[in-house]
């Protein structure tokens, strides 16, 4: 069988790192299209090397421009490579712009198409992941869900039982299977922090980076925590341009450039609160067992504001420090609502009798 895997942010490559090897323990053949959405050392190189991920079979090299060029140039160099290629089947990830392309290329291309992490939803069609997540989903005939939330917003949206496959999350099993890796890491005294005493924040949604004012109280609300407790916050280089651009700065909170994944880890597993508009941080922090601030109107991973591990603080109206500085030993309960760490093994095994029927 002959797989071709359609990637190109960060999120992604987190999440291909347990698929790929268990595709590959499957005996499955993964070819790797790499769109370039997410290029530099920081934003991709380091999670292939970290996470020894083999090296893309082609880079499309498409990043920049708006939605719209973007997602269309993509569209544009998919589609010969897929001819070229003639896959079995196409995988796409997520949400992104890459996630879009390539299930667009597929279906038009008649190549069938699985879909990993399916079924998100944040009912909110302002957010450019929800559009990308809604037409992926659409167009796929195998639909890979992580949660039992996922499972059901599908079925609701009428795909049929048979095409949904709720297998856990693979970002569950890569957090499992880098827990050691990560542990050796130095990072926290590179980052002049002890464990347990600082907050670790990131920020890039399109929602919170593109609107100044929501940016302007994140800003404000991470410095006032900085008074109170060490600050630290990778930052995604949009959230980068889009402060330089509209002349806001940081000066007590402690930015890094943006980091490896274990570094990531390492820092998100010591942290006393975690404060974030990403989604897999969110998650990252339960499995962390630290108290989780989404600094968002909604979720997607709502299991985690029921479990009490997380709770939201909207950029547009919370006190963001007292909700940031209040969820300090804020633990919720036991749960495993990710599966038990074979994720991945789950899709290499679907995949395979996929094949054979
Ligand atoms: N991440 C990372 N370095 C960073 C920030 C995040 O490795 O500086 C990892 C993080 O641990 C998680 C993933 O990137 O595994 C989340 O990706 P991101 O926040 O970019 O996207 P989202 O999950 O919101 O789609």
């Amino acid at each position: 069988m002959r797989l071709v895997t359609i990637v190109g942010a960060r999120p992604q490559f987190i999440k291909v790192a347990p698929v790929s090897k268990a595709l590959s323990g499957a005996g499955i053949d993964e070819i790797l299209i790499h769109t370039g959405q997410h290029f530099d050392t920081d934003m991709s190189d380091v999670f292939f090397e970290e996470l020894g991920i083999a090296a893309p079979q082609y880079h499309l090299g498409v990043n920049g421009g708006g939605h719209g060029a973007m997602t269309g140039t993509m569209l544009q160099q998919i589609e010969p490579v897929l001819q070229e290629l003639k896959p079995d089947r196409v995988m796409v990830y997520g949400d992104t712009n890459s996630t879009l392309a390539g299930a667009l290329v597929a279906a038009k291309l008649h190549i069938p198409i699985a879909h990993v992490e399916a079924g998100l939803r944040s009912f909110n069609r302002a957010m450019p992941e929800e559009i990308n997540r809604i037409v992926a989903d659409q167009l796929s005939d195998i639909l890979f869900a992580s949660t039992n939330v996922a499972a059901e917003n599908l079925a609701r949206e009428g795909v049929v039982s048979d095409r949904i496959f709720q297998i856990g999350d693979v970002m569950y099993d890569a957090a499992l299977q880098f827990a050691e890796a990560a542990s050796k890491r130095d990072i926290l005294s590179v980052a002049g922090v002890e464990p347990q005493r600082y907050v670790l924040a990131t920020l890039h949604r399109a929602e919170n980076t593109d609107d100044l004012t929501r940016l302007k109280r994140l800003v404000d609300g991470l410095e006032t925590v900085a008074a109170t407790m060490p600050v630290i916050l990778p930052l995604h280089p949009r959230t980068a341009s889009r402060m330089r651009e509209s002349g806001l700065a940081f000066n007590n909170v402690k930015t890094l450039a943006p980091l490896g994944y274990l570094d990531m880890v390492a820092l998100e597993s010591q942290a006393a609160v975690i404060a974030t508009d990403s989604g897999g941080v969110q998650k990252e922090a339960f499995f962390y067992k630290v108290p989780c601030v989404t600094l968002r109107d909604e979720t997607e991973w709502v299991e985690l504001i029921e479990l009490g591990w997380n709770r939201l603080a909207s950029p547009a109206q919370a006190d963001i420090s007292t909700a940031i500085l209040n969820a300090i030993g804020k633990k919720g309960s036991e749960a495993l609502p990710y599966g038990d760490g074979t994720a991945a093994r789950n899709i290499a095994t679907i995949l395979s009798q996929a094949h054979i029927q």
